[in-house]
């Protein structure tokens, strides 16, 4: 018998009921119905002693009410009953579903709890987030452009999130836009919610525009290939296209932003003062094509005055 084996035998005896045959005792634990998320593997077993479990499942036992924390392969290994919502009980390929399914449904609860923090405090915003969340509901996913929003508002109105627990949908073509046309930092923001699968296919894709990336080639080159972006829906996350213009007048950087006046201002001179060979930077509505402002580089108001 293995060692593991051996130390988790003798530790589900003692705390039973039945202190001789362990087959008869582990038939007096359960799932607890209970899971905790400790967002990275630092947990152990407490039946095996088995390290780096991120998630705890909660046994219990029938009749001794004695609760352990333990990994889902223990659960799964062992005899340990987990039951259906009908009460049935559960056996090998659907009692492993049925522990995934606990933790899908442990990462909706923590996200709708978090998205309920950020509508009691962002209260400006509540109808868009409920929209999303409406969308959510209706999808069983966010659209890249709606994360990107929460994920800023919850930043703006500090409310902690684990961005791992929120699903993204890549599936359809808009939705696919929607990310590509987010800049490097949006993409940043909502990374962690994308799956291994999603992140290998949206690495292939940037490979293949990776040629026409505005930002990895020269601005002359970029002025002639610069397109206009495909908006075919307009998102309040697309609301202003903000353009911006090297010492040439060439523009070789669009990007398309939500948000107030204030903060697209904000973000007009950060990114004058960032990139070197930035001059102008020209805020329009995506919709309208109005002009909303204008940014000049420091560089660009002296010559100016001495025109
Ligand atoms: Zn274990």
């Amino acid at each position: 018998m293995s060692s593991w084996k051996k130390i988790s035998e003798a530790k589900l005896l003692e705390l039973s009921q039945e202190q001789n045959c362990f087959e008869t005792a582990v038939r007096e634990w359960e799932y607890a119905g209970k899971v905790t998320d400790h967002l990275s593997a630092v947990e152990l077993c407490q039946l095996c002693d088995h390290p780096n479990l991120r998630y705890h499942f909660e046994i219990l036992n029938r009749h001794t009410k004695v609760t352990l924390q333990v990994g889902s392969s223990c659960i799964k290994k062992f005899d340990i009953a987990v039951y259906n919502s009908d009460g049935k009980e559960l056996h090998g390929e659907s009692k492993s579903r049925q522990l995934e399914e606990e933790i899908s449904a442990k990462h909706r609860a923590m996200m709708l709890e978090q998205l309920r923090e950020l509508w009691r405090r962002a209260s400006w915003e509540r109808d868009r987030i409920k929209k999303c969340v409406e969308e959510y509901k209706r999808r069983d996913g966010f659209s890249p452009g709606d994360l990107r929003f929460l994920f800023e508002l919850m930043n703006r109105y500090e409310v902690i999130y684990t961005a791992s627990v929120y699903k993204v949908l890549l599936r359809s073509k808009q939705d696919r836009n929607e990310l590509f046309q987010l800049s490097a930092e949006d993409l940043e923001l909502i990374w962690p919610t994308l799956s291994p699968a999603q992140k290998r296919r949206v690495g292939e894709e940037q490979e293949k525009v990776v040629k026409v990336d505005p930002v990895a080639i020269s601005s002359q080159a970029a002025a002639i290939i610069l397109p206009e972006m495909p908006i075919r829906y307009v998102e309040r996350s697309h609301k202003y296209r903000i353009t911006f213009y090297d010492e040439e007048d060439r523009p070789f950087k669009r990007i398309f932003r939500g948000g107030d006046k204030q903060t697209l201002q904000d973000l007009a001179e950060r990114e004058i003062q960032r990139i070197p060979d930035c001059r102008t930077v020209e805020i329009h509505f995506t919709q309208t094509k109005e002009l909303v402002g204008i940014f000049k580089s420091i560089d660009q108001r002296i010559e100016n005055e001495r025109q």
